[in-house]
């Protein structure tokens, strides 16, 4: 993975090139009874790009997840996504807590989903794409929750749809695996798949195309992370964004793991596992087996 403040803009998909926009909201506006969650939010976000949504708890992610996926219909605005020709499937979702029948083993699991849908679909490249190809025999119940996760991915990508939706595709995971996640997500990008996920991993938010900055239903900001870095007085994206929400302290509900250190509220629960996941079958990149 590159420097926070460089990657976004140095992606080669984002430059120069007329990119379809596989996702495109407009005017969104929602409220919950006296609670307005978020008015006239407009972005778009174009394939082969990755879209980090962050901000603090109660910022209005998810709602605007689930709007995204049509499980949610906004008071006001559109959202409009793109069908790629050569895809049976427009969207594709990992849910932040995934579940799957615990009996199954991995490669069955895929299956099952592969089967619901039109389109033939390879289970073995797509485990090989997440990084599970020499797992696939190994039962749900047996994986760590960084392999669920990447099951998870796996199933939201069957089929090749021309937009995935991750809600915190790391909450929870250790720092190897959660870097590991994030270049999976990458690679879908770089193989020409638009990604909208919703993150606390301010490292992985600044390895993004594009960054939406929420806080109290306001769009704060958005744009690339240099443009966040250019906007303030920091450093590095990471820096950027404590400054845009209040700092540190400001920052309190803001957890997730983070490479450099502990961010508040991380937690490790998952991380014996997930640390033991590579030499249980999952090859980290660059074949590093620790
Ligand atoms: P985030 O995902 O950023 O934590 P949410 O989209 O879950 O934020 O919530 C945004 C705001 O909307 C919060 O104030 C939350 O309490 C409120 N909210 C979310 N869902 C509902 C709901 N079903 N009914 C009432 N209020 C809700």
């Amino acid at each position: 993975m590159t420097d926070d403040t460089q990657s976004g803009s140095e992606r080669e998909v984002s430059e120069g090139r007329n990119q379809t926009q596989v996702l495109e909201v407009e005017g969104l506006g929602h409220s919950f009874g006296d609670v307005d969650v978020f008015s006239d939010l407009s972005f778009s976000l174009a394939e082969g790009t990755v879209t980090a949504l962050v901000g603090p708890n109660g910022s209005g992610k998810t709602t605007l997840l689930r709007a995204v996926l049509g499980l949610l219909d906004p008071d006001e605005g559109r959202v409009e996504i793109e069908r790629s020709p050569d895809s049976g499937r427009r969207i594709g979702y990992l849910p932040q807590s995934p579940a799957f029948r615990p009996a199954f083993t991995v490669e069955e699991t895929l299956q099952f989903y592969a089967d619901l849908l039109e389109k033939e679909v390879d289970v073995s490249a797509v485990l090989d794409r997440v990084g599970l190809s020499q797992v696939p025999d190994r039962r749900v119940d047996a994986l760590s929750g960084g392999m669920t996760r990447l099951l998870g991915v796996g199933q939201a990508i069957l089929g090749d749809p021309g937009l995935v939706v991750l809600d915190e595709p790391t909450g929870d995971l250790d720092p190897r695996m959660t870097e590991y996640v994030f270049d999976v997500v990458a690679d879908l990008a770089d193989d020409g798949m638009g990604i909208l996920l919703a993150t606390h991993n301010l490292t992985g938010a600044g390895e993004a195309d594009d960054v939406l900055l929420l806080d109290h239903g306001d769009v704060v900001m958005s744009g690339s992370p240099a443009d966040f870095v250019a906007r303030t007085e920091a450093e590095d994206f990471r820096g950027a964004f404590l400054e845009l929400t209040g700092g540190e302290e400001g920052a309190v509900s803001i957890g997730g793991a983070d490479r450099e250190g502990e961010a508040v509220g991380e937690t490790d629960a998952d991380g014996a596992a997930d640390s033991a996941a590579p030499s249980a079958g999952v090859q980290a990149p660059g074949g590093d087996d620790e």
